[in-house]
């Protein structure tokens, strides 16, 4: 296998090679402090210049109002999955979910034990092979909030736009596809991601919320669990996760420096296009398992004639250095996720070993 491997994994997922270098230079000794992120006080002047720069930067990005506040926060993205009910149902106790696959379903599970949840659509009859479309939506005019997974990193499937929800807050749950193109920040009421899909290493969730939604947390909640107490300690409650805030800053640096979200989304359209073209002009080898209109950009999921092909597919691939390919197993067949950091040419070289080994199979 070559020194680094087409890396297909859907989470933790492929980073910018230049942020693995920098990183790397900066490991034994970042600049100016005599010791590496890993070593540093959370509290110190160093720390508190990448943790504010990745802020920032993050803020550039995404064009982010003063009106919001920007978490780094511990858990994963399933820790969200509890502590958005807990922090935004109150007083009305009642919410609503939008059902598109497995990451939709935990989040609707920890829901249920805070209040009622209206589960308002869901694909779940099709193996959630698609989006539910906006007329579909039985929405609950006075819900605390509508809660959506905008890319389903399991089916492959994702909203191309936001559901309309009017005056009622939207939540969403952006792990497998946050960064991949400019979203209007103003359109949600909290947006949360694990950071090790499409951001950064794991260790870190993104939870970026609008201030006047801090007023729900009420003082009973456990401190760790409270979005007011993290916010108003700059998530310096406790100690964070300092080396992975400081890779996903790198990260924020390397999108600016790229060009930006509208230069990403380009690249990213260009990349899934040249997958999902050769896999619809595979005369039926390779079948896609999302409907096409719903298609994610990030995770491209399909299958193959019979599950021995699968296998050896995988098993062939491996060999020539295409690692992660296999499906989740709740859709089989395979899955190619091409995050950001994830080249052009890998997706090229995938498609010329889908080709060779068609004819051969
Ligand atoms: C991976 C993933 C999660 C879970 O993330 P953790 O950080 O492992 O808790 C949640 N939602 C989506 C959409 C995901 O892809």
């Amino acid at each position: 296998m070559k020194e680094r491997a087409y890396n297909f994994n859907a989470g933790p997922a492929v980073l910018p090679e230049e942020v693995l270098r920098e990183a790397q230079e900066n490991l034994y000794s970042y600049p100016g402090a005599g010791m590496s992120v890993m070593e540093m006080s959370h509290r110190s002047k160093e720390y508190n210049d990448i943790f504010v720069g990745a802020q920032n930067d993050l803020r550039k990005l995404l064009n982010i109002g003063d009106n919001y506040s920007v978490l780094f926060l511990q858990g994963g993205a399933t820790l969200q999955f509890s502590m958005i009910p807990l922090n935004l149902m109150p007083p009305n106790n009642k919410a609503d979910y939008i059902n598109t696959g497995a990451w939709s379903k935990k989040a609707i599970k920890e829901a249920k034990r805070v209040g009622i949840v209206n589960v308002v659509a869901s694909s779940e009859d099709t193996n959630f092979n698609r989006i539910p479309k906006q007329n579909e939506l039985k929405l609950t005019p006075d819900a605390s909030y509508v809660h959506f997974t905008s890319n389903n990193t399991i089916m492959g499937t994702e909203f191309k736009t936001e559901p309309e929800v009017g005056n009622v807050p939207l939540v969403c749950d952006t792990s497998s596809d946050m960064l991949h193109k400019k979203i209007d920040v103003n359109k949600y009421a909290l947006i949360y991601a694990g950071a090790q899909k499409n951001m950064g290493p794991a260790g870190a969730t993104l939870v970026i919320i609008r201030n006047d939604m801090l007023e729900r947390s009420s003082d009973d909640l456990h401190t760790y669990l409270n979005y007011k107490v993290h916010q108003s300690k700059n998530s310096l409650y406790n100690t964070p996760p300092a080396f992975t805030v400081y890779v996903i800053g790198l990260v924020y640096k390397w999108l600016l420096n790229m060009g930006g979200l509208d230069v990403m989304y380009k690249r990213n359209l260009e990349k899934a296009d040249i997958l999902y073209s050769f896999i619809d002009e595979s005369d039926g080898y390779y079948k896609g398992h999302a409907a096409k209109e719903d298609r994610s950009l990030m995770n491209v999921t399909f299958r193959m004639p019979n599950e021995d092909l699968e296998k050896k597919f995988v098993a062939e691939a491996l060999e020539k250095g295409f690692v992660g390919l296999k499906g989740h197993r709740s859709v089989g067949g395979l899955r190619a996720s091409i995050y950001n950091a994830f080249p052009k040419a890998g997706v090229e070289a995938l498609v010329e070993f889908m080709k060779d080994f068609k004819a051969k199979n």
